[in-house]
């Protein structure tokens, strides 16, 4: 069991643990579990609820954090979301070490403890539909009704819960229930499902159960099974915190332990959603290029689009632990990715908007080998080597004809500054005879001024470029939010998510000019292309001489407005 950098962090849930423990309750253990249900890919909201259970269990000598697999709905689980959900888990650095479970494996022990409580007179057997079942339940101004299987004896119980088991009935005739109230202002606890038939097949205990139990019923004895001491999960999980005591007060002599249930709310991120059914619309409906699309907020998507596992524990970090609501800007994720990058990544350069110009005074064959630092504050980075040639690519955004008051980059006659290389003097334009189109600029270059300012000239203005005539092609995608609105669930206004969508929150700039050096980017690695943003390979399309960059986020918050354009 490990968690990286946990620092002396604190919340709410660390500090009634750090109290348990003065008191010696659960005998100075801390079990925690990350409990997911595989039906989807985890997301950014799941990476909260994973940095605080394994990282409050890492805290702690004895701390342990369990991962474990709430199946308890087959058809709506796959085998595949198991194996995303372990590697997204390992990815952003944890480990469950030898504590993997599914609540499928305690199926058996679970049919025992219903037959238990059955005994107990605390659960029987209902033959109401279940749209009978809704009518019985009342509303939150209304009392439910008793189901007419509440008054079965405990012997008749026994007999249909077992002939559920044997397959003796149909699905949907019965369910079992448990015998709390009817009349409890809490919905929850009016007699809630334990177990219904349904003879579906199981990812992991395929034919062997016609009758499965219930999300509610299995997470509590599953946590007890366990050894579990902190049931941390999310605040909708409040109401239904009393079921999860009652049913472990039933069994206290079955089981051993009676974990402690906690809440914290839920991570909301503006500009995307996080329920699973909405990203599996979005999946399902081709509206994004699968889980691992870089515009979601899934782990698999924030990977592929170039986060690293730091800077998404830092933003867990950051966003803390408490019962408030939790709403969080894009930026905040963003800036996280920022300050790690900021460090850690090599600098290279690329011309997304090209624009040839020529320098006039350099021979045809002109080739001059610039060796430069990967980073400026980072040696570790090492160095690569430029190549500059008599003709070059700068962003056509930097040169302009007529510059708007402060423009400190290329204008007619005047000079700007090659990142790692010359100044250049802009002499001429020349421009398409029909369209008039700027395109390409006439340029001379200044070779007294490597490292050095001009004699008698102030130059303000860096560009960047890349040789026209050395360099490698490669894709570019870049990428805003995928909603126009911050909170796309919200349809106060009527309609569905979908009408929030950004059509232009994938951009897609083929055969754009890239320094030569990024032809071996490698899979995982990650550039700052200067003054661009940060960019990475992209996990499926991405291939050696052929790159294809995802910008995992740009130099700034552009919708910050400090500049709109790359
Ligand atoms: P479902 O609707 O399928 O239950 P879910 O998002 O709750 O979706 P789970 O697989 O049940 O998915 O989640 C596993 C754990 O992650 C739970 O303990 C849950 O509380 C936590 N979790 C889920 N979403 C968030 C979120 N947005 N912020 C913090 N924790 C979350
Ligand atoms: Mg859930």
């Amino acid at each position: 069991m490990s968690a990286p950098d946990e620092k002396k962090q604190t919340d709410f849930i660390r500090t009634i643990i750090a109290q348990d423990l003065a008191r010696n309750l659960n005998d100075g253990r801390v079990v925690t579990r990350f409990p997911p249900e595989p039906n989807g890919t985890l997301h950014i909201g799941h990476a909260k609820s994973i940095c605080l259970n394994f990282g409050v269990a890492s805290q702690y000598p004895s701390g342990r954090c369990h991962l474990r697999f709430d199946d308890t709905n087959p058809e709506k689980e796959e085998i595949a979301y198991i194996q995303s959900i372990k590697e997204d888990v390992r990815w952003l650095g944890f480990d469950w070490g030898d504590h993997l479970y599914f609540a499928s494996d305690y199926f058996q022990r679970l049919y025992e403890l219903a037959e238990v409580l059955i005994k107990k007179g605390k659960a029987y057997v209902c033959s109401l539909s279940a749209d009978e079942m809704r009518d019985y339940r009342g509303t939150l101004t209304e009392p439910g009704r008793q189901s007419p299987g509440r008054s079965r004896e405990v012997s008749e119980n026994l007999t249909l819960f077992q002939a559920m088991r044997a397959g003796q009935f149909a699905d949907g005739t019965h369910t079992l229930r448990a015998k709390i109230s009817m009349v409890s202002p809490n919905i929850n606890m009016r007699d809630p499902t334990l177990y219904r038939i349904r003879r579906v097949h199981h990812h992991q205990t395929g034919d062997q159960w016609c009758i499965y139990p219930t999300y509610d019923y299995t997470h509590c004895i599953s946590d007890a099974l366990e050894g579990i001491t902190h049931s941390l999960c999310t605040l909708e999980f409040e109401d239904h915190r009393p079921l999860y005591d009652w049913i472990l007060d039933q069994l206290q002599e079955e089981l051993a332990c009676h974990p402690q249930q906690i809440e914290f709310s839920r991570l909301e991120l503006e500009f995307t959603v996080m329920s699973k059914r909405m990203l599996t619309t979005l999946v399902t409906g081709n509206h994004v290029c699968g889980w691992d699309d870089p515009r979601l907020p899934t782990i698999a998507g924030l990977r592929r689009r170039g986060y690293s596992p730091q800077s998404i524990r830092n933003f867990c970090r950051l966003i803390g632990i408490t019962k408030a609501p939790n709403h969080v800007e894009m930026a905040l994720l963003e800036n996280c990715l920022r300050e790690d990058l900021e460090v850690n990544a090599p600098r290279a350069m690329a011309v997304l908007n090209p624009l040839r110009i020529i320098l006039d005074n350099l021979p045809e064959d002109y080739l001059e080998e610039i060796v430069v630092a990967n980073h400026s504050q980072n040696e570790a980075l090492g160095t690569r080597t430029l190549v500059l040639t008599r003709e070059l690519f700068i962003e056509r955004e930097d040169f302009e004809e007529t510059p708007p008051k402060g423009f400190k980059r290329l204008i007619p006659d005047g000079e700007v500054r090659l990142r790692h290389a010359y100044v250049i003097r802009c002499q001429g334009v020349l421009r398409n005879p029909k369209t008039q189109a700027i395109e390409s600029l006439r340029c001379t270059v200044d070779t007294e001024t490597m490292n050095k300012a001009p004699e008698g000239r102030k130059v303000k203005g860096v560009i960047h470029w890349v040789s026209a005539q050395r360099h490698c092609k490669a894709e570019i995608r870049l990428y805003d939010r995928l909603f126009n609105v911050p909170q796309p669930a919200d349809n106060k206004a009527g309609g569905t998510f979908l009408d929030h969508l950004n059509p232009e929150s994938l951009q897609i700039l083929e055969d754009r000019p890239v320094e030569e050096s990024l032809a071996a980017a490698q899979l995982g690695q990650h550039f700052q292309f200067e003054r661009l943003g940060y960019f990475s390979p992209d996990i499926h399309d991405s291939t050696p001489g052929k790159p294809v960059f995802n910008r995992s986020v740009s130099l700034r918050d552009s919708w910050a407005k400090v500049e709109k354009k790359i």
